[in-house]
């Protein structure tokens, strides 16, 4: 009698051991899933840096191509000016127009110099970051891999711990066995002690004979939530 009921609780320890793996695999995974979104953070701002970089240097190429396209300019016009026959409305025209470029032209010039000196330093800064951004993504690629290897671990754990529930429920009782599991569907605690009286599964007092059987080692349920009641000075 009491062989079985001992058989129960170390049963029932192994539930709770199951059921703990399990708890601690889902607050790992919870882990696993907030660092895949900081990876996935970390990747999208290191792009959007990139993207930033790629539009400095458009500009400063657009800007060196403003240039180039202004000297063109001044060279056709200067030469139209000075080889060809061309009306006096035209002339003026044209030489208005190379004043006007040669004004602007210095300009133009010295902020294509300036950005593409600022491209330069932006790339020697772009170097850093993406030293930066991927020292801060091995970490957390190192992070999750720490914590997957946990979780494999505890899986190992849950496969060892069925397999030992396995063993343990064969050697129970049919009848005690499927009352067990009717419990588990609705109990956290299908196993717990009397405790001044009271079963401790449900808070109510237990009866008497109840009380009595449960010192004789019996295997004994509660009236009330039919949990499966023993008493510690028994077991211990
Ligand atoms: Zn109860």
């Amino acid at each position: 009698m009491k062989g079985d009921l001992l058989k129960l609780l170390s049963l029932r320890d192994i539930d709770a051991a199951i059921l703990e793996a399990k708890g601690k695999i889902r607050t790992l995974e919870g882990e696993v899933a907030l660092i895949e979104r900081r990876i996935a953070a970390e990747k999208e701002a290191f792009s959007k840096r990139v993207e930033e970089h790629k539009a400095l240097r458009l500009r400063a190429t657009e800007k060196a191509l403003e240039a180039d396209e202004m000297d063109e300019k001044i060279r056709a016009y200067q030469h139209k000016l000075d080889h060809d026959i061309i009306p006096y409305k035209e002339m003026e025209y044209l030489r208005e127009q190379v004043e006007l470029l040669k004004a602007r032209i210095d300009e133009v010039e010295e902020e294509a110099l300036r950005l593409m000196e600022e491209v330069e330093e932006d790339e020697r800064k772009l170097r850093e970051d993406e030293k930066a951004h991927e020292d801060r993504l091995s970490k957390l690629e190192e992070e999750k891999a720490e914590i997957e290897g946990k979780i494999a671990r505890l899986k190992e754990e849950i496969a060892r711990l069925e397999a030992e529930r396995e063993a343990a429920l064969r050697d129970i009782p049919l009848h005690l066995r499927s009352h067990y599991e009717r419990l588990l569907e609705m109990y956290l605690d299908p196993v717990v002690p009397i405790v001044d009286g009271i079963c401790s599964g449900c808070h109510l007092n237990v009866s008497q004979t109840t009380v009595d059987r449960a010192r004789q080692g019996e295997v004994v349920t509660c009236d009330n939530c039919s949990r499966f009641l023993y008493l510690e000075s028994v077991v211990t």
